[in-house]
């Protein structure tokens, strides 16, 4: 196991093992049945895993910090204890090669050419840019060519780019997709990797984006401003230059303001507000507005590495132990805040540190009940700073990629009360859902759809790079009702969403109902042991969105 450069402190390795001592247990090789496996999970294993990873010691877990790093220890122990087998490509470890990258604003700037004149707008108080994960520097000039939401869907009779040519060009776009779309396929289409690989592939050399009016009010630039260039952006990129959502055709981008965006349009046949209009009512107006703009900036990048930690329960079945189910939970949260006063720490105990624990507890069964086909259980890096870990294994995985058959992921999984039902986000996408319905029920859970389709967390967690390269995966999270009838489980997970996600009161002084999470536990195990028993493979359900885009027959 290779040791990070930030992982200096003896303290780290002293803490590990005490840990892996105490909170272990060898369950010997000979192999049980999946009931007296499944009695193998246990609360106090479950609130020794979210002790260990949710404590103030761990700061966070930011990835390339050591407190990852000792989380990443931990995990690797945790596998070694229940006779997981290494499966990184570097002991337990897949090593992420990352970039941090930061804008320099004062060698960075937006001009506007209207009329023959320049109109400068401010950095922060007027746009947003992100910095360049690769290049240093970079300036473009270039018309503008404002085209709507920037989707291309014919096969749902929409186009924003009919009548507009944006070769060699600057495209002006509002965020999101329209309204009319059904969630999933609205959640693709606002993505702005979709969207930029529709740009490059018409030739397009710059992006600016605008904010539609119900995002303007939902996340009102005096406050959006405050975190502009607070965090430094971050992505993998190989030693060919490849990088995630990267195309290097696009030269430049900015975000502005309303106020900027306003000015735009000031040679365009309607002025915003009107472009806002059109928008809402799902209409496209696309247009050449006539102006050029320059987009300069200039960036500083760091170079790192952080593991996915990877563990393998070899299959029995001498064919299908050469497939893999994947197990999935990321590992990373966001560190410390230091600019806060008080508690600092971002300690996510929910967010993830939970989902790993059950994900531990998973690997426990399943290694003392080996199904047919073969398990990863894949602790992830990265995925606050963008679903990094998980899309930089899906892409290289450490065993060939066509012989992954399904990811299970989780992540934010709350038992703020005693939890009644289940929730399989993209259920209704494969033959997984169905699996995942008869693993809650055996659990005495009920199975309840989707309650917050607009949210679109199908595409919004680890499991969504898995389903980019053709994957089904589904990911589990218990439900909002409770047990308990005097409990309005909504209002609680609502709360927690609006109070305690990615605040540093995520942490081990939330409420968690463990027998609860015990149940979840042998749930998710019950899920993943069918699947990597059934002599067929998960299947996109047929005609499905995902399966048709991403899935090679
Ligand atoms: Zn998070």
């Amino acid at each position: 196991m290779k040791v990070s450069e930030f992982n200096r402190i003896g303290l780290t390795v002293a803490l590990g093992l005490l840990v892996a001592s105490c909170g272990a247990r060898d369950e010997g090789s000979s192999t049980m049945t999946l009931d007296e496996a499944l009695d193998l999970v246990t609360e106090d294993a479950l609130i020794a895993h979210v002790s260990y990873l949710a404590d103030d010691a761990l700061e966070g877990r930011m990835t390339g910090q050591p407190g990852y790093d000792k989380a990443a220890t931990y995990v690797a122990e945790q596998f070694a204890a229940l006779g997981v087998e290494p499966a990184g490509n570097d002991g337990w470890y897949q090593q992420v090669p990352l970039v941090t990258y930061n804008l320099v604003p004062e060698a960075s700037a937006v001009t506007l050419h209207i009329n023959g004149e320049d109109v400068a707008v401010e950095y922060r108080e007027q746009f947003a840019m992100g910095g360049d994960p690769l290049r240093e520097s970079a300036s473009v000039r270039a018309g503008l060519v404002f085209v709507g939401h920037g989707v291309h869907a014919p096969e749902l009779g929409y186009s924003d780019y009919e009548g507009v040519n944006v070769e060699g060009k600057i495209v002006v776009m509002f965020n999101n997709a329209p309204g009319t779309f059904e969630t999933t396929q609205r959640a693709y289409f606002a993505s702005g990797e979709t969207k930029l690989a529709e740009a490059v592939r018409r030739g397009a050399v710059g992006m600016i984006g605008l904010s539609t009016r119900e995002s303007a009010e939902k996340y009102p630039w005096d406050k959006y401003k405050e975190r502009i260039g607070v965090r430094p952006g971050m992505t993998w990129v190989t030693e060919t230059g490849e990088a995630s959502g990267y195309f290097p055709e696009i030269i430049a981008t900015a975000g502005l303001n309303d106020e900027a965006a306003a000015l735009l349009f000031a040679r365009a046949p309607f002025d915003f507000e009107a472009a806002r209009d059109a928008i809402e009512a799902n209409r496209s107006v696309s247009v050449d507005l006539g102006i050029e703009a320059t987009i300069a900036q200039s960036s500083t990048h760091d170079r790192l590495t952080s593991p996915n930690v990877v563990g393998l329960v070899r299959g029995t079945d001498p064919v299908l132990a050469d497939e893999y189910v994947v197990f999935t939970a990321h590992l990373d949260h966001n560190g410390l805040e230091t600019y806060r006063d008080g508690d600092k720490v971002l300690n996510g105990a929910y967010d993830n540190a939970i989902g790993v624990a059950l994900m531990i507890e998973t690997a426990r069964v399943l290694a003392a009940a080996p199904p047919r086909r073969s398990v990863l259980f894949v602790a992830l890096t990265a995925e606050e700073r963008g679903l990094l870990g998980s899309e930089y294994f899906a892409e290289y995985p450490t065993v060939q990629q066509e012989a992954i058959v399904a990811n299970i992921n989780l992540d934010m999984p709350l038992f703020l009360f005693p939890v009644a039902d289940l929730i399989a986000f993209g259920a209704e996408h494969s033959t997984l859902g169905a699996v995942a319905e008869r693993a809650a029920i055996a659990e005495a859970f009920s199975f309840s759809p989707d309650p917050m389709p607009e949210e679109n967390l199908f595409v919004r967690s680890d499991q969504y790079s898995f389903v980019k390269q053709g994957v089904p995966a589904v990911y589990l999270i218990p439900g909002f009702t409770s047990t308990d009838p005097d409990v309005d489980g909504d209002a609680l997970v609502g709360d927690h969403l609006r109070n305690h996600y990615h605040e540093p009161s995520d942490d081990l002084a939330r409420p968690f109902h463990w027998p609860s999470a015990e149940r979840f536990a042998r749930a998710n195990a019950r899920f993943g042991y069918e699947v990597a028993m059934d002599a067929n493979r998960p299947r996109w359900h047929e005609g499905n969105f995902f399966g048709e885009r991403f899935a090679t027959p």
